[in-house]
């Protein structure tokens, strides 16, 4: 058996509450689950010894319907694990409730383009002994109440660790994806005789949230319903908080390497935790997985093995203007011909495209670009515009939602003026249309809420420009007039919320139509030197080859 599942080697374990390897499979429902499903690529490129572990969520996370008015409903995104995956023949218990919950697996193997393999383990409740609650806990990605995502947290973490021992694996490292695992920490102080120094030693934890809220924490009278005969409560609460039980806490306190996904990002870590010591290793996308087939084609031409050696990008000058402009030309074609079939627009190649896709969420302020429609209506006087919007809200997010109905209010509003798109079901596959199929990337959550942010780096790789506010990785990749254009001030200017958010007004309406209309209509030399240098001065850098290096050398080793 060990043949066919060939994972004795495995050192480092990957753990993360959401896993995006393909569209196919509904294992993610954002940026988080995407960096995992690139962090388990770029492993296999480099033939490192890693293992993903992370739940099976057989329902899926949620198919999004949209009516006229753009009203959300949401649909099981059922899919069959058995087409993409083989089951184990193992099966691991915890006890959850004072009942045993028995843990089956199935292993999914990414191969990289170079035949190397790194497996994913899909962990799976729903086995005929347990009961039919117990069946459910590994159903539906963030969904249920807090009493739920505990129970996923025990399986993942507690469960987790277990089926590695059982698959064999002798692992070094234990990496925890955010906090939704770090329960796998006291599994291993239970296992390791409570020695805090040897758990510390083998674990890696990297933060993704800057806001205090976003934190995982339940209340302990709910840890102890759950947990009540295999929790020490007195370890639990020196290392996850006295009053309740915080997951980022509980990671920090037992990994000897913490890190954010950005350099802003570790100091507001810092400041959110004083006291702890943070890295930071800048998070990067998968080249290959990312870059659209034409652009491949390109690539492939130019700079052969760029696949593997994504740095190689950085000599994209070799390539001729022209074909790269053609590239672009027929990306955008692809998606602007899908828009029009979907959504009865009339969207046109030769006009200015914007899109803005991501999750659906009030901090990502996906409404922004309206603000001042008296302005926005200038911008489109002085050289025609036209905007692409996707995304989903998560099925509790009321304002969410809403903020969906408003842009297709403001549709309506502007019909006959800007044409106007918002695409239904944002996933993996739409993202690869709508990315390298728009002219400018735009990125205006509110600072300094985004930890990194990756789909701006998928931008830059297609040759896409980024207008974005400076936070996360964008603090990193923007040099004004070279790799794209900001919005907004650099962090630590001394000003209100409100004179921010007027600067950012600002330079949203002003340099759209001063700076970029004028170059991408009347300079285009000009525009093909942001569109090269996004690819030379971003893309070279942040992709996930070079992030996995820095993994390696400054947490796994
Ligand atoms: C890359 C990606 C994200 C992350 O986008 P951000 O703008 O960085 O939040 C989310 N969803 C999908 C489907 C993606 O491909």
């Amino acid at each position: 058996m060990d043949n066919v599942i060939g994972v004795s080697g495995s050192k480092i374990a990957y753990f993360s509450m959401e896993i995006g390897l393909k569209n196919e499979m509904p294992t993610y429902s954002g940026g988080l689950g995407i960096l995992a499903g690139d962090t388990i690529k770029a492993s296999a490129d480099l033939g490192l010894p890693l293992i993903g572990v992370t739940l099976l969520n057989k329902k899926g996370y949620f198919m999004q319907k949209l009516d006229d008015a753009g009203r959300q409903t949401e649909h099981q995104h059922d899919w069959t694990p058995s087409n993409y995956m083989q089951l184990l023949p193992y099966k691991v218990t915890v006890k959850i409730q004072g009942r045993d919950v028995r843990i089956q697996a199935w292993i999914y193997n990414h191969f990289s383009l170079t035949d190397k393999k790194v497996p994913v383990i899909f962990l799976d409740t729903d086995i005929e002994e347990n009961n039919p609650e117990d069946r459910r806990i590994t159903y539906s990605l963030y969904g249920g109440d807090r009493k739920y995502r505990l129970k996923q947290e025990i399986v993942l973490g507690i469960g987790g660790v277990r089926m590695l021992n059982s698959l064999g694996c002798s692992i070094n490292k234990y990496h925890m994806n955010e906090g939704h695992s770090s329960l796998l920490a006291t599994e291993l102080l239970r296992q390791n005789n409570m020695d805090a120094l040897y758990v510390k030693d083998h674990c890696v934890f990297t933060t993704h949230t800057p806001i205090e809220s976003g934190h995982d924490t339940f209340p302990y009278d709910i840890v102890l319903e759950l947990m009540n005969d295999c929790v020490d409560l007195e370890k639990l609460k020196k290392y996850g908080g006295q009053h309740e039980l915080n997951m980022t806490l509980l990671g920090l306190n037992l990994s000897n390497h913490i890190n954010g996904v950005a350099k802003r990002h570790r100091e507001i870590s810092e400041k959110m935790f004083p006291g702890y010591k943070f890295n930071a290793i800048t998070n990067g996308i998968h080249s290959y997985t990312w870059v659209c087939p034409y652009f491949r084609e390109l690539y492939d031409k130019y700079l052969p093995g760029w696949a593997n050696e994504p740095e190689l990008l950085v000599r994209v000058r070799s390539i001729p203007d022209n074909e790269i402009w053609d590239a672009h030309q027929l990306a955008k074609k692809d998606l602007l011909d899908y828009v029009n079939s979907k959504c009865g627009t009339n969207m046109d190649p030769d006009v200015l495209t914007i899109g803005f896709a991501r999750r659906i969420t009030e901090y990502k302020r996906p409404t922004f670009i309206f603000s001042e429609l008296k302005r926005l209506r200038k911008v489109n006087e002085a050289g025609k515009i036209q905007l692409i919007f996707a995304g989903k809200a998560h099925p509790r997010d009321i304002q969410g939602k809403q903020f969906i109905e408003r842009i297709f209010q403001y549709k309506e509003e502007l019909k006959g003026e800007i044409e106007i798109a918002y695409l239904e079901n944002y996933g993996m596959d739409l993202a690869m249309k709508i990315v390298p199929g728009v002219d400018i990337w735009l990125n205006n959550p509110k600072t300094p809420l985004e930890a990194s942010g990756t789909s701006g780096m998928k931008a830059a790789h297609n040759g896409v420009v980024n207008f974005s506010v400076l936070d996360g990785w964008w603090l990193e990749g923007c040099v004004e007039g070279v790799t794209g254009y900001a919005i907004g001030p650099m962090p630590h200017v001394n000003k209100s919320p409100e004179e921010i958010e007027m600067i950012e007004l600002d330079d949203l309406y002003n340099k759209l139509e001063y700076i970029m209309i004028p170059k991408y209509y009347h300079r285009k030399d000009e525009w093909m030197c942001l569109m090269n240098n996004s690819i030379e001065m971003i893309a070279y850098y942040f992709n996930s080859h070079r992030m996995m290096h820095r993994y390696v050398t400054e947490a796994y080793l």
